[in-house]
């Protein structure tokens, strides 16, 4: 089978990003926006010059920021509720994955009135008409969110269960560096490792192809550059828009090709810990990239290695170590106990793994004893 690349979303690269989205919802007919977001950017002053510019723009607004972190199906339905008793014509989601997904989630459903959605995620039932006009404004430099045809929302059960469809793109979404000068060092580095990780998976995935290594390899060789600063030095504009932008390519390549181990045994291991995605993610690279280090070829490894900025007489067996240091210098943990691993779990993360849609991408396949290994090895 061939690859298809398909990218609706209109991708605003913004200085103000409070007036593009004016713009955006510009429309003869009535607006009514369902404005999602959460405590933590209510709390860090984001939300309120969008709540203000929007109203003197005349245009309704109703703010629900009731969105947890990795949101399940039961978090999702009050927003979507919200968005119904507002009859919202479109819905905004400002803040990081957790929201943009939800976001995303509504979207579908205001389409689809009374259908479930665990059945819709579990592929019981299916979507037949676009979803409501989203538009997102990611807070992190992390998920992709943004700019992917998934939403992850976890079922009744915390299982994180990804639904794609094309109908799931925003239809726009605004990168404005300065929304995230306020998210502090640690979320700045996992969730900036969640887009590094998102590059590194799509390029050396079973389904990378020509178009998603350019995103892949322009994501990488931005990220080793300015994730260190941008958690070291946050107030630094230059570097928070070099990392919204990375992370939106990071987002478009995965989204186009797949991703692999890490983030099949990162859905398990964040649902069972509850721990943030990106904290998870970057804390499972070092092992499984010493697992895949055999399977890179040698033209993944020139691409690789000249886009992580890694020294010519490096090869792949040195990349876990390379990831090591890499995440150990922006403050984050490496070995997996240090973000609750614990032994009796594995087991069950390691069957978890082989029911992601991801685990089949990787480009060496893993048995749940392989798994299991890896995960006590890096304990
Ligand atoms: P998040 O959305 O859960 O946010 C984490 C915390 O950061 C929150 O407390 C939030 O208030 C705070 N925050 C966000 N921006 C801030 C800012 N500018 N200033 C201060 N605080 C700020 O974190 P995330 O990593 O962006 O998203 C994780 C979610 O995204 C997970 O549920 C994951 O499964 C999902 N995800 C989705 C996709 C996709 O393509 N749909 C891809 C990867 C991950």
């Amino acid at each position: 089978m061939g690859n298809t690349f398909y990218f609706p979303t209109r991708l605003i690269f913004s200085n103000d990003s409070v007036a593009d989205l004016i713009l955006e919802l510009n429309s003869p007919d009535p607006v009514r926006v369902l404005f999602l977001t959460d405590s933590g950017l209510i709390n860090a002053g984001i939300v309120e010059p969008f709540v203000k510019k929007l109203g003197e723009a005349g245009i309704a607004v109703e703010v629900f920021s009731d969105v947890p972190g990795n949101p399940n199906v039961q978090d999702m339905l009050p927003a979507y509720k919200a968005a119904q008793k507002l009859n919202a014509t479109h819905v905004v989601g400002l803040g990081g994955g957790s929201v943009i997904d939800t976001a995303k989630a509504v979207g579908i459903l205001l389409a689809h009135p009374g259908m479930d959605w665990e059945d819709l995620q579990w592929g019981r039932v299916k979507v037949d008409r676009p979803a409501f006009p989203v538009i997102a404004i990611p807070t992190t430099a992390g998920t992709g969110s943004e700019v992917t045809k998934v939403t992850v929302i976890g079922d009744h059960t915390g299982f994180k269960k990804g639904f794609l469809h094309p109908y799931v793109f925003t239809r726009a979404a605004i990168i404005d560096g300065s929304l995230s000068l306020s998210l502090p060092p640690k979320l700045t580095a996992a969730t900036g490792m969640d887009a590094l990780v998102h590059a590194i998976e799509a390029y050396t995935g079973k389904r990378a192809n020509p178009m998603t290594d350019l995103f892949a390899l322009g994501a990488m060789r931005s990220i080793v550059k300015w994730l260190p600063e941008a958690t070291r030095n946050g107030g630094n504009l230059a570097a928070r828009q070099a990392m919204g932008e990375a992370a939106a390519m990071a987002g478009i390549a995965f989204d186009q090709s797949g991703l692999a181990l890490a983030h099949a045994i990162g859905g398990p291991l964040t649902a069972t810990y509850h721990l943030h995605h990106g904290l998870g993610i970057a804390s499972l690279l070092p092992a499984t990239l010493e697992f895949n280090a055999p399977a890179i070829s040698n033209e993944r490894w020139s691409g690789l290695q000249a886009a992580l900025s890694l020294h010519e007489t490096s090869n792949p067996s040195s990349l876990a170590d390379w990831a090591r240091k890499f995440i150990s210098d922006l403050g984050l943990p490496v070995q997996l106990s240090e973000v609750g691993l614990r032994k009796e779990d594995i087991p069950e993360i390691a069957v978890g793994t082989t029911r992601m849609a991801m685990y089949t991408n990787n480009i060496r396949s893993a048995s749940v004893e392989e798994i299991i290994t890896l995960l006590e090895k890096n304990m």
